[in-house]
């Protein structure tokens, strides 16, 4: 798969990465959002959470997981944080593989633009 996010999981693009297990990887946006914005990302290609199958909830949960994990070591887990994953055109989806943004560090607006 040679998708941007493929590339970074497989080590042929750099990244900040500060977790990886057989699973998952986690690493820093290139155009952070906020004082933290890492990125969570399933090493398998799903390009979309409409594209999601019924074997994939406990990944996705375990996602989620490790945005509470990580946010704990970012230090941003007392103030709170947001997570966002978009899917689709009008949610500004721009990368073709499933990432939860893990969004902290100041005071967040809403409704999200
Ligand atoms: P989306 O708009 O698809 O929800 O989010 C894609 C995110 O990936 C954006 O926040 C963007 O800054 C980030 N991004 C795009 N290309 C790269 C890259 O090559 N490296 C890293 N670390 N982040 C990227
Ligand atoms: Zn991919």
């Amino acid at each position: 798969m040679s998708c941007i996010f493929c590339k970074i999981i497989n080590k042929e693009m750099k990244s900040k990465m500060i977790h990886e297990d057989e699973e998952i990887v986690v690493f820093h946006d290139i155009n952070p959002q906020a004082p933290v914005h890492v990125l969570v990302v399933p090493k398998k290609h799903i390009s979309a959470i409409t594209e999601m199958h019924e074997g994939d909830q406990k990944l996705i949960g375990k996602m989620i997981y490790l945005a509470k994990e990580v946010a704990g070591e970012l230090g941003i887990a007392g103030n709170g944080f947001r997570l966002v994953l978009n899917n689709g055109p009008d949610a500004n989806q721009t990368v073709p593989h499933i990432h939860l943004h893990v969004i902290g560090g100041r005071q967040m607006g809403w409704p999200p633009g």
